[in-house]
């Protein structure tokens, strides 16, 4: 499995779950919309979880029903 993150980090790219992450698998872009979440990298610690001010990173498979294509959306940004 792997966290995701979900839309409300659209504009707001605050990066304390990066600070957090025991594996360095947090990742974005000046260009890029939100932060992306490595899916191979990442151990399911779930220490990002709490830190993001306006709670976008779920557990995959506790994904709220409209945000299930960012689990794509994330595993998408490390295949370029
Ligand atoms: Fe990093 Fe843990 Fe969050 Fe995965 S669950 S992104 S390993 S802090």
């Amino acid at each position: 499995m792997t966290y995701v993150i979900a839309e409300p980090c659209i504009g707001v790219k605050d990066g304390a779950c990066v600070d957090v992450c025991p594996v360095d698998c947090i990742h974005t872009t000046d260009e890029a919309p939100i932060y992306y979440i490595d899916p191979d990298e990442c151990i399911d610690c779930g220490a990002c979880e709490p830190e993001c001010p306006v709670t976008a990173i779920f557990a995959e498979d506790a994904l709220p029903e409209q945000w299930t294509n960012f689990t794509q959306i994330n595993a998408d940004f490390f295949k370029k």
